[in-house]
């Protein structure tokens, strides 16, 4: 039997231990700058958006979204020539490369991090992966775009190794789970807290964070 929806990491770093000082509770920020470097419609783009959007923003996270290249809402460009800010991530959107010895040949995403951190600003999303499963389960191509993305930020900030028994970090992405409804595709309190504190440990040491252009 075919084996669909697996989703599979690549490891490039070991686990690490995040320790947080405890700090009063405040307004914390996530800028998603996405790249459409694979030629996703301006109508998915928009799907995929709102998909990730409605889940980071029900974590309590005050999330924005640049389209770097042509927006597709209002076909504006953005260049995206700042260098990343520690509240900042990048979500590119590819399609996955044909030979790959480390990447899993069902793998929706992955998420890059910081051995050191265990914490990174790299996602991406393979767009051809995503289209061709949407298809076969005839759900929005755009919307599961968006869901895989929010996995694969939920992993810069959760660690690379962690996954939940459900929502939006389950291991592996059977079609059963693809086809859930959009609600059930949400962080569960205690990943909310994490993402909040990840966040504010990433903004609070700023100065080790890299600055990356693309
Ligand atoms: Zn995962």
């Amino acid at each position: 039997m075919k084996v669909v929806g697996r989703r599979a990491l690549m490891l490039l770093a070991t686990v690490g231990t995040l320790t947080i000082p405890a700090g009063a509770a405040t307004p914390v920020s996530l800028t998603i700058r996405l790249y459409n470097s694979s030629g996703v419609t301006s109508e998915e783009m928009q799907s995929a958006r709102r998909a990730a959007e409605a889940i980071l923003a029900d974590t309590g996270l005050a999330v924005a979204f640049r389209h770097c290249g042509r927006s597709p809402f209002t076909s504006a460009v953005d260049a995206c020539a700042e260098p990343l800010r520690p509240s900042e991530v990048v979500v590119r959107i590819i399609k996955a490369p044909a030979f790959s010895p480390t990447l899993h040949p069902d793998a929706y995403g992955m998420a890059y991090v910081v051995p050191e951190t265990n914490r990174g600003w790299l996602a991406t999303v393979f767009s051809d992966r995503i289209n061709n499963a949407a298809a076969r389960l005839h759900v929005e191509p755009g919307t599961l775009l968006g869901l895989v993305a929010a996995h694969e930020v939920g992993h810069l900030l959760l660690g690379v190794a962690y996954h939940g028994e459900d929502g939006v970090m389950p291991a592996d992405l059977p079609d059963a789970l693809l086809t859930r409804d959009d609600q059930e595709w949400r962080f569960s309190s205690n990943e909310a807290e994490r993402l909040h504190r990840s966040l504010e440990s990433m903004t609070g040491t700023s100065a080790s964070s890299p600055a990356v252009e693309f």
